[in-house]
């Protein structure tokens, strides 16, 4: 068994980890649903195997129809990549309620909504793949991000929960945690810190970098590796659990 021909979705998969992901599902010969809110992102990488479609995570009824429309177009889920997300740090005290809904929005109950609604083809079938892009700040505080790490000790909460319901079923529900990986939101984070820190971007960098205990940033592609093991045959008593691509962060858990 293979996943040659089943229909993947990965949400945020016009960049960066979400894209990698993608590629490496549709190099197996997966039919990868991509989304996100800008269609012109998913434009310029659709083709061998990934089918752009724009989809706002943060909006429940968009959710619903757009994954209808992917399974009306290339049958039901059989995986599901929730990997869209936001990061915004601040210190939790220093946190607004906007900004805290924002990010339970986008990380909590996009996560949600797309897993839910994905499940409702993937249960039809004989075997199904969820998988949660949490981060190591899904399993340990992060300085200047309780936010942040709060929905993403949610996102593996869900997944945990979702392996108890179906335990013995086929289908397996797993969250991976990456530590710093080289995409958008690094850059983002950089311009972030340096501006609060009064540091320049590349001592800004350095933290992120020092963090990832081998002393680099992760490629993309090395998340999108463990990530297609979870999703294929073969993985299947791999349930309910959370690996970390962190360069040695969280060690010992
Ligand atoms: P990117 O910014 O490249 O990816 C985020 C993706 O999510 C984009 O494609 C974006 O597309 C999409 N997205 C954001 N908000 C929404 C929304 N409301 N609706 C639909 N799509 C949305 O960064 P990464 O690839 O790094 O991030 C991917 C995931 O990895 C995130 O969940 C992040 O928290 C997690 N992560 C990243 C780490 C890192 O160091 N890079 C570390 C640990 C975890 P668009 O803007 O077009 O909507």
């Amino acid at each position: 068994m293979s996943i040659n021909g089943k229909h993947a979705l990965v949400t945020g998969g016009g960049t960066g980890i979400g894209l990698a992901i993608a590629r490496a599902l549709a190099e197996q010969g997966a039919q990868v649903t991509i989304t996100g809110r800008r269609q012109v992102v998913l434009d310029e990488v659709a083709g061998g195997g990934l089918h752009g479609i724009a989809m706002d995570v943060t909006d429940e009824a968009q959710v619903r129809d757009v994954i209808d429309a992917a399974v009306d177009a290339r049958g039901p889920l059989q995986i599901i990549v929730a990997n869209a997300g936001i990061a915004e740090g601040r210190k939790l005290h220093k946190t607004d309620t906007a900004l805290w809904r924002k990010i339970m929005a986008t990380n909590l109950d996009g996560v949600f909504w797309t897993v839910r609604e994905g499940m409702r083809s993937m249960l039809g079938t004989d075997w199904g793949r969820v998988l949660a892009v949490s981060s190591i700040a899904g399993v340990r505080g992060l300085p200047g991000g309780g936010a942040y790490s709060a929905s993403k000790h949610g996102v593996i909460g869900m997944m945990r929960s979702l392996a108890e319901d179906f335990l013995g079923a086929p289908y397996t529900f797993n969250s991976i945690c990456p530590g710093y990986v080289d995409t958008d939101i690094i850059t983002r984070n950089v311009d972030a810190i340096k501006d609060r820190a009064g540091i320049s971007a590349d001592e800004a960098k350095q933290i992120m970098v020092q963090s990832n205990r081998h002393n680099r940033l992760i490629a993309p592609e090395e998340v999108a590796a463990a990530a297609l093991w979870l999703c294929q045959p073969g993985s299947e008593s791999v349930n309910g659990q959370e690996i970390m691509i962190a360069g040695g962060q969280v060690v010992g858990r």
